[in-house]
């Protein structure tokens, strides 16, 4: 098994030689990769499912996870405890749900085109309808003070579980020159609580 490189650009294509080595790298290497300063990949990358492929994200997908981490996750875990934390504790902001392989996404039901197949999409645990909605309005903020798109900003609730699935899809660089970034975001907030 080749090592991970020491710098930023981990060759992830050397840790698909098999399933069983793929998922040994996956939890001695890449979980500790950090994503921005208060996320690790292994963060938004652990499931309960225990899968052959070992839930490795290409580094398409580390990019986009890091997308959402860098521009809005650093952002809305530090306007939280700014506006609610008690000083002397910090409150973490736990993410239940990140990057899904397909084999992931299909065991725990997952939308078939789902955000979290390509690492655009985490879910946020909230602790009630009263966190959710404070969350839910700091995205917004984020999003009116920074001008940036997200995809989707959904409400969930099943039974007494709250939480937040927030999608940021990545700006298409591929424009040609001048032109500004097209987004694919669309700015979707729904509710699904049920
Ligand atoms: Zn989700």
């Amino acid at each position: 098994m080749k090592e991970v490189s020491s710098n930023k650009n981990i060759k992830l294509s050397e840790h698909l030689a098999s399933p069983s080595e793929a998922a040994l790298s996956h939890s001695n290497e890449l979980d500790g990769l950090r994503l921005s300063p208060h996320f690790t990949l292994g963060e938004l990358t652990k499931t309960s499912y225990i899968t052959a492929d070992g839930n490795i994200p290409s580094r398409v997908a580390i990019d986009n996870l890091k997308n959402i981490c860098e521009n809005w996750l650093e952002d809305l875990r530090y306007s939280y405890n700014t506006l609610y934390g008690d000083r002397s504790q910090e409150i973490p902001l736990i993410i239940t749900s990140g990057y899904r392989s397909e084999e992931v996404n299909r065991m725990c039901g997952g939308a078939v085109n789902s955000n979290h197949l390509t690492g655009c999409a985490v879910d946020i645990r909230c602790y009630g309808p009263e966190h959710m909605i404070r969350m839910a309005g700091i995205l917004l903020d984020i999003a009116d003070g920074t001008k940036k798109d997200f995809d989707e900003l959904i409400l969930e609730k099943r039974g007494t579980t709250y939480w937040i699935h927030f999608a940021v899809r990545p700006e298409d660089r591929s424009a040609t020159k001048g032109d500004a970034c097209q987004s694919k975001n669309r700015r979707k907030i729904l509710f699904d609580c049920r």
